[in-house]
């Protein structure tokens, strides 16, 4: 099955093209290099410079590949950025999406795989132990956050624009769906990292720690470091793209690894795994940072049959070991 990646050269995206290069599968990649890079990519992949925005120059690429699926990963995904300049991150994360959507529709495609986030979409998630407080006679409480671990039915409640971009790619995908027929797998990803992640991205911590300590820079935490976070290693996000792809489900599954890890206990891992001795110092916590989210992954177990296989210390590993092998040949 052709597969065109969108967002190929980027860090999830280039990790996916591997995955179906392995598998065999014919793989065409669609990347405007914002944050992607063409040596992200194996030599025998085509690569078009196209921005997700430009109608026509995807046209044209239906037109001479008539890829059978897509599994679109393009998106701007900084949740910072998508504050200051709401328009442009619409523009890329919807229409771009919307662009797609009309050609998947158009060509007959057989799926459509989409990079949606567990992080932004869920928004604030309570934790196990403040549902004690719940229900107490004549008490006036605020509406509640649902509780961690977030599910599929968990309501979303995006807090930025990044999230919002998301969530209404979902539902047009939905939409999109149930008037012609398309079938899609939606994954939301918990907070993902390993080699080739860009210090910008969504979830770039892991890149941000494990760069400055091999360098033996300063390192900073920002709030008090007892955020909690899923981190869930890139090659088990491409693997379940691959059996989204495969199967003939239509569904949306939360992919992270059902473990909380507060970013104190990361910074220690990756200390120990780096050899470095500095404290770190501290950094406001960002206004609006959630305080704490993980996904529970049980569906994709029974439905897709993936779960993460990588430990945490192993893909802290592996990355770190990327990381010093990619600075020594810069
Ligand atoms: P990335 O920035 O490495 O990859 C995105 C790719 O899209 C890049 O190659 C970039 O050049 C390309 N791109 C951006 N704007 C484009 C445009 N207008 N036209 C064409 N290409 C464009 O980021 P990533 O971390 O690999 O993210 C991949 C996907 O996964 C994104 O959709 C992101 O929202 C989603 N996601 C990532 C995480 C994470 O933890 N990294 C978590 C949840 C969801």
């Amino acid at each position: 099955m052709k597969t065109l990646v969108t967002g190929g050269a980027g860090f999830i995206g280039s990790h996916i093209v591997r995955w179906l290069r392995k598998t065999n599968c014919e793989v065409v990649v669609a990347d405007n290099l914002r944050t992607g890079k063409r040596t992200n990519l194996p030599d025998n992949v085509p690569l078009y410079e196209v921005d997700i925005r430009d109608q026509a120059g995807l046209a044209d690429l239906f037109a001479a590949e008539r890829p059978q699926a897509v599994v679109h990963q393009a998106a701007m995904a900084n949740v910072r950025e998508s504050m200051e300049d709401p328009i442009t991150y619409a523009e890329v994360n919807i229409i771009g999406t919307l662009h797609l959507l009309e050609l998947v529709k158009d060509y007959n495609c057989s799926k459509f795989i989409f990079a949606s986030t567990g992080g932004a979409v869920y928004g604030e998630g309570r934790l196990p132990i403040e549902s004690a407080t719940e229900g107490v006679r004549g008490a006036r409480l605020a509406p509640s956050p649902p509780p961690l671990p977030f599910t599929e039915d968990s309501p979303p409640q995006p807090k930025d624009n990044y999230g919002a971009n998301k969530l209404s790619c979902e539902h047009y995908i939905e939409l999109y769906h149930q008037n012609y027929g398309l079938p899609y797998v939606i994954l939301r990803y918990a907070n993902v990292y390993g080699p080739r992640q860009d210090v910008n991205g969504e979830a770039g911590v892991v890149a941000i720690f494990s760069g400055a300590m091999l360098a033996d820079q300063a390192t900073f935490i920002t709030g008090d470091g007892g955020q909690q976070r899923d981190f869930v290693y890139v090659d088990d996000v491409a693997r379940a793209n691959i059996l989204a792809l495969k199967g003939d489900l239509t569904g949306t599954y939360n992919v992270g690894t059902g473990l909380p890890t507060d970013v104190n206990t990361l910074y220690r891992l990756l200390a120990d795994l780096t050899g470095y001795g500095r404290k770190p110092g501290h950094l406001p916590r960002p206004t609006g940072e959630v305080r704490a989210t993980w996904l529970d992954c049980s569906k994709a177990g029974k439905e897709l049959g993936w779960e993460a296989e990588v430990d945490l210390r192993e893909g802290l590993r592996r990355t770190v070991e990327w990381a010093k092998m990619a600075a020594a040949t810069a």
